[in-house]
């Protein structure tokens, strides 16, 4: 840096994508190429900035054709959503699989569910548990059908010998 450098390097620094971009003042532009002479520091920066700025290449102008916007407007209003086409049938090729797939899960489901109403059928058919339920029961209610009975007997009896006492 020189003694004739009015302003600093981290100055310049600061200003150094703004210059690139050509969007400092042209007194401030002037006093950093005067910077630049003298320094290569700052000098170094501004080609870093440039070299970067060259990645950013501009898009080559696509033509767009008159009354551009207005027929996509129309289109838009007529309920165009912008999407391609359906593609031919090398891209809906891989769907008939998925397709299968599909139909075979939901012969699966079917199955399933015959299967469980075939099993409610067999176990409502042939009562299952419930008949050996039932025939624990039928013992247990004999058992105390018994009981009565004997308990029926025993009262008669009593009732028998009470108007004996009674009298
Ligand atoms: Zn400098």
């Amino acid at each position: 840096m020189s003694i004739t450098s009015p302003i600093q390097c981290d100055v310049v620094l600061a200003l150094v994508p703004t210059f690139v971009d050509d969007e400092v003042t042209d007194s401030v532009a002037s006093t950093v190429r005067r910077h630049l002479m003298d320094c290569s520091a700052c000098r170094n920066a501004v080609q870093e900035e440039q070299t970067l700025r060259q990645w950013f290449v501009a898009a080559p102008e696509v033509e767009v054709p008159t009354g551009f916007a207005a027929h996509v407007a129309r289109r838009a209003f007529a309920g165009d959503v912008g999407l391609e086409p359906a593609p031919a049938p090398v891209a809906a090729a891989p769907e008939p699989p998925a397709g299968r797939v599909l139909a075979f899960s939901r012969a699966l489901v079917a199955v399933a569910a015959g299967g469980l109403v075939a099993i409610s059928l067999f176990l409502a058919g042939s009562g299952g548990p419930e008949v050996a339920d039932l025939d624990a029961g039928k013992g247990l209610q004999e058992a105390l059908l018994e009981l009565e009975q004997e308990n029926q007997r025993l009262e008669l009896e009593d009732s028998a010998s009470t108007p004996e006492e009674g009298r």
